[in-house]
């Protein structure tokens, strides 16, 4: 049994998470705007140290797993910046923020959802990725606002994607013997898709968007692979970011994965030597 950690737990595959984490007998903590064990508002950094004490002390100290939900979907009526708030800075704060406890244990997992669009939306405004990875929450919000929430979201996206690649592997993390990990998924059916909020435009574009599978996803399979993230069964994976799309990435980009790698000396040299 472990203690896991869901935000965005109140709907769609954080709800799904919770229950199926609690059917397999762990204890979870589950965190949101209301409606959980702890209410916190991750799109400020005071509510994202709040939520963190909050669910230490709600776990006594002992995390196993964090598993980053929360998140704004694509409509027009977010704002881009809050969206890049919630989705890219409201995860990897939170996630900094509790590795120390994480650390404390032999082995622990974390797991951050990216999401299809980052492989699959064309036009993600490059230079609000850029602003995310460079830590800068205050430019990235003005981007973000510029931009607009419908491009912001992949651009949030792929930020989270690049982050989660970028710090599994450092010492902080795999080194402290946590596994940090995403998964990808394509239209799941949740609120996020299917609210009474869509834009018609968005609805119109997810309706013709190719899924090889011939369905959108169920938020409990997304669930599924959360909760193998969370176990030990994912103990050889670090830095993985886990499609989970019906196909749709495998259709329109079959060609650009696995990647061709031509290192220059410098990564040989970088790499390769002790
Ligand atoms: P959802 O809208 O059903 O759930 C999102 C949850 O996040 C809600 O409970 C909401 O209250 C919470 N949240 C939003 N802002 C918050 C804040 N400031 N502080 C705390 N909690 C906040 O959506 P979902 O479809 O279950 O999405 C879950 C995650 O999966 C999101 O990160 C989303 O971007 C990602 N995702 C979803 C899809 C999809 O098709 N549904 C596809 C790819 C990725």
């Amino acid at each position: 049994m472990s203690n896991i950690v869901v935000t965005g737990a109140a709907s769609g595959i954080g709800a799904a998470t919770v229950k199926l984490l609690r059917s397999n007998g762990h204890d979870v903590v589950g965190v949101d705007l209301a409606g959980t064990e702890v209410t916190a508002d991750l799109s400020t950094r005071e509510g994202r140290r709040e939520a963190s004490a909050a669910v230490t002390d709600a776990a006594d100290g002992v995390i196993d797993a964090v598993v980053c939900c929360a998140g704004l979907g694509p409509l027009s009526s977010h704002s881009g910046g809050k969206l890049l708030s919630v989705n890219y800075f409201g995860v990897i704060d939170f996630l900094d923020e509790l590795r120390p406890t994480l650390a404390r244990r032999e082995r622990s997992y974390a797991v951050a959802i990216s999401s299809s669009s980052t492989s699959t939306q064309p036009g993600i405004p490059g230079h609000v990725v850029d602003a995310c990875l460079a830590g800068d929450e205050d430019l990235a919000v003005t981007l973000g606002d510029e931009a607009t929430a419908i491009p912001s979201y992949p651009a949030s996206k792929l930020a989270l994607a690049r982050w989660v690649r970028r710090e599994s592997v450092t010492p902080q993390w795999i080194g402290a013997g946590i596994r940090l990990n995403a998964v990808a998924p394509g239209i799941v059916d949740t609120p996020m898709t299917s609210g009474p909020d869509l834009d018609p435009n968005l609805a119109r574009a997810l309706d013709f968007y190719p899924v090889p599978l011939g369905r959108r996803g169920r938020p409990e399979e997304i669930a599924a692979l959360i909760a193998f993230l969370t176990s030990d069964a994912a103990s050889l994976l670090c830095g993985s970011v886990l499609f989970a799309d019906g196909g749709t990435d495998a259709l329109l980009r079959q060609n650009d994965w696995p990647a061709v790698w031509e290192p220059s000396g410098e990564d040989l040299a970088r790499h390769f030597t002790g």
